[in-house]
């Protein structure tokens, strides 16, 4: 059901909660508190004298605004709590006024002064009255918190939700209803409905996860693969190709993936890498295998940039081996699509790279045998097994750049085998990391100069605003401004972002390759996802809105040769877990960090990621919710009861159908 459709919410309003991932009624219900205020009311007998404290009153006299001065105003009336008639003051809050009525029930937040009767607010709030708990949700500018509470109240009116637990374990663990579940999570009255309303909700979500995860592996243990034969001098070939020697576990890795393919079963396999462990090399040597057996293999990038940089690089150690490798996105031209589609159609070419566009209908491969796909945690579930479709069973390989702490990727990635790569290349240094508050921003441009006069180029990520395009757009030219200024206008500097086209951005981003460029400004994380090696210094603004991985991850686009690099994280914010960066360089202790500070908050980076992004659920502080969710829902499938189930039944089908 449209947002529109919901009593208050226009255009305006409607983009604004598109900001927090909000698209129509259901997700609006679906919007949980993040935290609650818990409104412990006092009687005024109890009040300490300077205490902050919630009072319930009723209004007894009409307000009387006095405007002191511009932007600021004062509001006096009286009100009566239990027997107590008293003065109450509230600065800056003269738009209250029209809502404070005769005999209007209020809540009062502030201090009490004994001595002249008068209590001063802080803030008024209406229609808590009998609910003492606050929900409180994540905001973005423009919108406000009672507002929200507004329109999740009339999105529950509308009835519109969809119950994901199976009546048996809703029996099992004498669960609320997902209605009153609902209700409670927007409306509790107190801890125990805070805590039965979110186990609900949690082990719904977390069942509903496990399900999906469980039944692709279910039939990915049965699916048959391509069972490949080689000769194995051709595979030393691959490795003497290279210009260095493979870490000891990219050798693992390799091993893992020669056993995958020459296998009977069908090839399901994550490398999970730290950013910089090397992970292309070992899709590049997957690739090569696969060619040698007489395959077409297909790399699924998230962005036209990787693709892009996926491209070049795999095609400069596939050519010697007279490996045909194509490059199809968004931007390529239908004349040079149309060709590219016809000699994939004749097994004229060997290995094609791209975007999404890889998996839509119109794209028919000979011989598909191989398909890879990159950042796999920003493609969902059921997304990723399209591209399987494109082929006899064929092989599928995810790399993941988000190390993620062992006990958990086995469990939400428990439907494929893992490959993880801790160790670096020999010979990189530790980046150097640093916290600097902007008043010091004059020690990192002053170090940016010493950099750039070493002939290296710096990324910036720029400060973001509100999620917000325009604003944020404008941070980044003010930026550009600034560094402009610092540097005399001496240094050539680009920008990357949003509402830049694709032919646009390609053409900064080659001419930062080249070296033409010499600082990259950039909005958002994904866009600076490119290998420059020469690049040794990272500056990013308003670090603390980032989470760990993310931040890891940013940081992992320099120290990319053997060159010492740094990383400056701006913030005017103490914020500690900050220091965790400073600290330490690996990905893997990073990410157990964050898990112990924040649970699973950003760790798959940031909420847009479909995979593993969940509502309510915490993997790490609802832990054992998803180990007993996993077993149900094993039990769930190994018993077929889901055959009684029209949605799990469905989506089953869905699943087959796919594979
Ligand atoms: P990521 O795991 O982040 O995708 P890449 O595959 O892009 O990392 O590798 C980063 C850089 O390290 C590339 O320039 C690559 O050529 C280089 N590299 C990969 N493996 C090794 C190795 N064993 N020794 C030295 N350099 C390596
Ligand atoms: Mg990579």
């Amino acid at each position: 059901m449209d947002l529109k459709s919901i009593k208050g919410i226009a255009d305006n309003t409607e983009k604004k909660l598109n900001n927090l991932g909000i698209y129509n009624v259901n997700d609006l219900i679906e919007f949980y508190p993040y935290r609650y205020n818990f409104i412990n009311l006092t009687s005024l007998k109890d009040v300490k004298e300077d205490e902050v404290v919630t009072v319930k009153c009723i209004v007894a006299e009409m307000p009387r605004v006095q405007y002191i001065k511009r932007n600021f105003n004062r509001m006096i009336f009286k009100a009566i709590s239990g027997n107590d008639l008293f003065n109450v003051t509230i600065f800056n809050r003269a738009f209250l006024k029209p809502h404070l009525t005769l005999h209007k029930e209020i809540v009062l937040f502030g201090k009490y002064k004994r001595l002249n009767n008068s209590f001063i607010a802080s803030d008024i709030k209406f229609n808590i009255i009998g609910n003492t708990i606050e929900p409180v949700y994540h905001l973005v500018e423009g919108l406000t918190n009672s507002s929200m509470i507004k329109y999740i109240n009339e999105a529950l009116k509308s009835n519109i939700y969809y119950d994901y637990l199976p009546n048996i374990y809703s029996e099992k663990y004498h669960f609320l209803n997902k209605r009153e579940a609902l209700n409670l999570i927007h409306h509790p009255h107190n801890k125990e409905d805070i805590k039965a309303s979110s186990l609900r909700l949690k082990y719904e979500e977390l069942f509903n996860f496990m399900f999906k995860i469980n039944y692709l592996k279910k039939i990915n243990n049965k699916s048959k693969g391509i069972k490949r034969e080689f000769k194995s001098d051709y595979i030393d070939e691959f490795k003497k190709s290279l210009s260095f020697n493979l870490t000891k576990d990219q050798e693992i890795a390799i091993e893992d993936i020669y056993k995958d393919l020459t296998s009977e079963s069908r090839m399901n396999r994550l490398i999970l890498g730290d950013v910089g462990s090397g992970k292309t090399v070992i899709a590049t040597y997957a690739i090569y295998l696969n060619f040698l057996s007489g395959y077409q293999s297909a790399l699924m990038a998230p962005t036209e940039i990787l693709a892009t940089q996926h491209y070049h690089s795999i095609k400069n150690i596939l050519e010697k081996f007279n490996i045909r490798t194509c490059l199809l996105s968004g931007s390529t031209k239908k004349k040079e699509k149309d060709k590219i589609l016809e000699d994939l159609a004749n097994g004229e070419i060997d290995l094609l790279i791209g975007t999404h566009a890889l998996i839509s209908d119109n794209v028919k491969y000979k011989s598909l045998g191989l398909v890879i796909t990159d950042e796999q945690h920003r493609f969902g579930v059921a997304q990723r097994n399209l591209l399987s479709d494109k082929g006899l069973a064929p092989d599928v390989l995810y790399l993941s750049a988000t190390p993620i702490p062992r006990t958990y990727a086995l469990t939400i990635y428990g439907d494929l085998d893992l490959s993880i790569i801790k160790t670096k290349p020999m010979g990189r240094k530790e980046i150097i990391t640093k916290i600097y508050n902007e008043d010091n921003i004059k020690d990192v441009l002053y170090k940016m100069l010493e950099e750039l006069k070493l002939g290296h180029q710096i990324y910036v990520v720029s400060p973001l605003i509100e999620n917000n395009d325009e604003l944020d757009l404008k941070s980044v030219f003010d930026l550009e401004k600034k560094l402009n200024m610092a540097f005399k206008n001496q240094i050539s500097i680009g920008i990357l972002h949003g509402k830049l086209k694709t032919t646009e951005k390609d053409e900064i981003m080659n001419n930062f390759k080249n070296g033409d460029l010499k600082i990259l400004i950039s909005t958002t994380v994904i866009e600076v996802g490119v290998d420059v090696p020469n690049t040794t210094m990272i500056v990013i603004y308003n670090a603390e809105r980032f989470g760990l991985a993310t931040l890891h991850q940013l940081r992992g686009r320099v120290g990319r040769n053997d060159v010492q690099s740094y990383c400056y994280l701006i913030s005017n914010k103490d914020v500690l877990r900050l220091k965790v960066l400073e600290e330490s360089n690996d990905g893997f202790y990073i990410s157990e960090k964050d898990f112990e500070m924040r649970g699973s908050g950003d760790l798959f980076g940031l909420r847009q990621s479909g995979e593993a992004s969940f509502k309510i659920a915490n993997l790490k502080t609802d832990y054992q919710i998803l180990l007993q969710a996993k077993m149900d829902s094993l039990d769930y499938i190994e018993q077929e009861l889901y055959k009684d189930n029209d949605y799990y039944n469905n989506l089953v089908n869905d699943i087959n159908i796919i594979n």
